[in-house]
């Protein structure tokens, strides 16, 4: 069974509700008739907004975290009761930015991507390897570590989304070459065959991200494994059409 492409922008903390509603219209008739599905995952605060704009597009609006707790004293998290209030489907979980500055590790990454679970929410789920660890051949042990911990006690894996972002290609216009990014994410899908079974490796979208952009995004996507993109900087202008409609 072919895997639909899935490409999904990370805005991170840039835009407002008026340059993030002027962005959705302008973009909207340009990804229309995409051959994959579409998502702009956006700051907290911007969901309900984003969400009224992009209404009767094919662009999904998704998160960039949420919490494991159904709610409680966790002062300015978000729990999955309130992104499904506002159709949420997909929520980033376990981006690097989280882990670098905000102290997110595999444990929590795991209790954040059972809890989207439990509530029906598809964990767009980051994992990926440093610059130092990569030159020290390091890469494969990381993400085996990974993926691991951050799916402990996760049953049904085909639910979530891998987002494979080498933590040098982020923001840095440094992408993966082509043969990088398909080595590492073919050998992903090969740990996830181990873990659970060839059918899920088979089934399971797993993205790439890492300065993906107007340019190099038809080598990648033209990759065996690689199934779409988390997308940062490029997500933030009509550039992103382009990587949507990278097969046209
Ligand atoms: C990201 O934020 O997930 C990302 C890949 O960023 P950029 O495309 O800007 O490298």
């Amino acid at each position: 069974m072919a895997r639909k492409p899935f490409i999904a922008g990370n805005w991170k903390m840039n835009m407002t509700v008026a340059t993030g509603t002027q962005l959705i219209k302008d973009l909207a008739p340009l990804v229309a008739d995409a051959n994959c599905d579409v998502a702009l995952c956006v700051p907290a605060i911007l969901i309900p907004a984003m969400t009224e704009a992009a209404k009767g597009t094919n662009i999904a609006i998704g998160a960039e975290n949420v919490h494991w707790a159904a709610s409680g004293a966790y002062t300015g998290e978000v729990s999955t009761a309130m992104l499904k209030d506002y159709g949420v489907q997909y929520v980033i979980i376990g981006h690097s930015e989280r882990r670098q500055y905000f102290g997110e590790t595999d444990e929590t990454v795991n209790k954040r991507v059972l809890t989207a679970l439990a509530a029906g929410l598809t964990p767009i789920m980051c994992i990926g390897e440093t610059l130092s660890q990569r030159e020290a051949g390091e890469t494969e042990a990381v993400i085996t570590k990974q993926l691991d911990i951050d799916l402990q006690g996760v049953e049904d894996v085909t639910k979530i989304v891998i987002a494979y972002e080498p933590v040098w290609a982020i923001g840095t216009g440094r992408t993966a070459t082509d043969e990088q990014a398909e080595e590492t994410i073919a050998f992903i899908r090969s740990r996830i065959a181990e873990m659970y079974c060839p059918k899920c490796a088979e089934k399971i979208i797993i993205q790439y991200g890492g300065s993906m952009n107007a340019g190099n995004c038809k080598g990648l996507m033209a990759q065996p494994d690689i199934d779409g993109g988390l997308i940062g900087g490029a997500s933030l202008k009509l550039d992103f059409a382009k990587i949507v409609n990278w097969d046209k």
